[in-house]
This record gives structure tokens, C-alpha cells and sequence, in this order.
């Protein structure tokens, strides 16, 4: 067997011991007799897994009472719509910041069930920094403030909030959760598809504060309420049983290594040999203002095509695999989620070195 460095946005790498214990796991869970695939939703040994899940996570982000965790279905993408539906409701506005893709899908959604306005955006520069807002640019009836707290396409992250003053803000946060600390208590609510940092595809978590949840909109599906989920343990119907699972051994792995403030230190060493060679390169450049720089997501370029597309292809033959940048942006992307090691960083940059001399 050999493993490759997977630099993919998403679906990502996961730690080695998550999928270890996973397969140990496989055919027999505890004393069960059968696989936690197989295991009906409503048994005692599934809502000890739920359960245990949830309090993992509450501890790692140091979540307060008021908030509750959800763990559903439909991918972040289904936030786009379930955060209008239900929180675009008390003056049917909301203020939203345009850092990228996803944070444009979020906004054209809302646009579709209220008054969505656009703040800023940073699409004049193709995305490449975080625009600058104040107190005065945010409308106070807003029902909230919308912002793509990380944006995986880019490579920006935001290093300091929009003040939004008594307005929620809400933060898709689906390629930064759990990679480095966060003050939950600053926002009303914060959701992540689990396939970048903590799970495979198939489980949003939300974390919302526990006064926003109850006043959705008539229209609103009773699956895309929140309270139908908060009602019911993240069981009103089945849940994406055996992914939160594994994300509850992601969990237990993110404890085991320190917690957050151990992985953001991790996190900023293996960035830092990224961005630090990135920055001294002849060839390569980065295409991010350093000040707005992602832990997680780090688009570069050679500035050639040609170069581009030749050094995809030979780092894919090194065991590198998927470098190639969106398109949107071009170029090579190395996404450095929590389970990428630091040796797959420095040899990436080994190999950068190499392919930099030859190809002078
Ligand atoms: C990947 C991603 C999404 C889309 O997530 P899905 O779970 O596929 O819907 C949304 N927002 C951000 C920031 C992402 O990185």
C-alpha cells in the first residue's frame, strides 16, 4: 500500500488513525455484534456515538449553553438556504459579504426569500483579499450578517470579524472548522459541511445560538427548520449515522492531539513552509494578499499555462495529487487541512525546489 499526499479542497485527507480505527471497527462496533453502518439510529449504542460526538465537539470549540449543535444533511450548500428561511424573518433583510463562490451562492440564495444585500465584495481582484468593512457599512435591521468565514476556492480567510454590532453573524466556516480556536460566542450562528476538515461528505454541523431557532418562515420545509432538528436530537429522521461517526473519531483525534490551540500551531508551522518558499521563489508566487492569507487552502502560480499544467502533472506522478487550482483561479492549489501531515508540506516544497531549478 501506498498513500499519496492528497491535496484536494474536498472531499479531503483524513487522519491516518481515524481511518484506522474505522477499520478496526468495521465488521464489529464495542460489543454490538455489527457495524456502526448497520446500526439502527435508535439503539443505545448509537446515541452514545451521537452523544459523545456532540460533547467532543462542544468541549474542542468550547461551545456555550446557549448554542446548540446540530448535526444535518444537504452539504453546506443546503445552509444557504435553510439560514434565510429561518432568520430572514423579523425584516425580511440581510447583509451579506461577496469573498468568493460560495459566498456568492449564499447570497443569490437568500435573494431569493428577502432583501439580500450585498456589502462589499472582493471580486475586482479575483477574490484575493478580504474587503474592509466598519460598523457603519451593516444595515442594524439586518437580520444578520452573512460571511464565507474561509474561502477554500481563494485562499483567503478572515483574521479579524466584520463588527456587526448587535446584528448576528452567521459564518459558513465548511474549510477552516476546527483548525484553529474560535470564539463561538461572537456569532449567531456557524455551520461547515464535514468533507474538508472532519468527516466524509454527508453531515453539515450548525451551531446556532439557541434564541435565533423557532421563527422560520411559514413557507419553510419542516425538514429545513431548525427547530425540527433541535426538537429531536438531530433525529427527526435518520440521520448520516455512520459520518458523524467517523467525524466523532475526528474528534476524539483533535483531543488526543491538544486540541484547537495545538492545531493551529500545527497548522501555521506547515503554512508557513508553504507561504515562506512561495514568497522567496523565482518561479512560484502566491496569489493571496499576505495579510488575508487561509491556514488551510493555498492557491500559486508560475504565471505560465504551460508550466502550470506540466508541474500538475509531474507532482501528480510524485505522489502530490490534486494540485491543479479551480478554475477560476488557475494554477496549483495546495489544500492543508488538519490530517495533511507536515511532512507532506515539506516535501511538496522539496519538490517545488526541484522542479523550480529544472525548470529555471
Ligand atoms: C465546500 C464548501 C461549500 C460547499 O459544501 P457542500 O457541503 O458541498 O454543499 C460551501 N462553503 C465552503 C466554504 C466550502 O468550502
Amino acid at each position: 500500500m501506498s498513500r499519496v499526499y492528497n491535496f484536494s479542497a474536498g472531499p479531503s485527507m483524513l487522519p491516518e488513525e481515524v481511518l484506522k480505527t474505522a477499520a478496526a471497527e468495521m465488521l464489529e462496533y464495542g460489543e454490538s455484534g455489527q457495524s456502526v453502518m448497520e446500526m439502527s439510529h435508535r439503539s443505545k449504542e448509537y446515541q452514545a456515538i451521537i452523544d459523545a460526538a456532540e460533547a467532543d465537539l462542544r468541549e474542542i470549540m468550547n461551545i456555550p449553553d446557549n448554542y446548540e449543535v446540530l448535526f444535518l444533511q444537504g452539504g453546506a450548500s443546503t445552509q444557504f438556504a435553510m439560514v434565510p428561511l429561518n432568520l430572514m424573518t423579523k425584516n425580511g433583510k440581510a447583509d451579506y459579504i461577496i469573498t468568493g463562490q460560495w459566498a456568492n451562492k449564499a447570497y443569490k440564495e437568500a435573494a431569493r426569500y428577502g432583501a439580500a444585500r450585498e456589502v462589499a465584495s472582493s471580486k475586482d481582484k479575483t477574490f484575493s483579499y478580504i474587503p474592509k468593512t466598519t460598523a457603519a457599512d451593516f444595515d442594524p435591521e439586518a437580520d444578520y450578517v452573512h460571511i464565507c468565514m474561509n474561502n477554500t476556492i481563494y485562499g483567503t480567510k478572515y483574521n479579524t470579524l466584520p463588527e456587526t454590532g448587535d446584528v448576528p453573524l452567521i459564518a459558513d466556516i465548511s474549510s477552516c472548522i476546527l483548525s484553529e480556536p474560535i470564539d463561538v460566542s461572537k456569532f449567531g450562528m456557524l455551520y461547515a459541511g464535514a468533507q474538508k476538515n472532519v468527516a466524509p461528505a454527508g453531515v453539515t454541523i450548525v451551531i446556532i445560538r439557541k434564541d435565533l431557532i423557532g421563527n422560520a418562515m411559514d413557507i419553510t420545509p419542516t425538514m429545513l427548520k431548525y427547530d425540527t432538528h433541535s426538537e429531536n436530537g438531530s433525529m427527526f429522521n435518520t440521520p448520516p449515522c455512520y459520518t458523524i461517526y467517523i467525524a466523532g473519531l475526528t474528534f476524539k483525534w483533535i483531543k488526543k492531539m491538544g486540541g484547537l490551540e495545538a492545531m493551529k500551531e500545527l497548522n501555521e508551522k506547515k503554512a508557513k513552509i508553504l507561504y515562506d518558499f512561495l514568497d522567496n521563489s523565482k518561479l512560484f508566487k502566491g496569489t493571496v494578499v499576505p495579510e488575508d492569507r487561509s491556514l488551510m487552502n493555498v492557491p500559486f502560480v508560475t504565471g505560465n499555462e504551460e508550466l502550470d499544467a506540466k508541474f500538475v502533472a509531474e507532482s501528480k506522478k510524485a505522489g502530490f495529487v490534486n494540485l491543479k487550482g479551480h478554475r477560476s483561479v488557475g494554477g496549483m492549489r495546495a489544500s492543508i487541512y488538519n490530517a495533511m501531515p507536515i511532512e507532506g508540506v515539506e516535501k511538496l516544497v522539496e519538490f517545488m525546489k526541484k522542479f523550480e531549478e529544472e525548470n529555471a
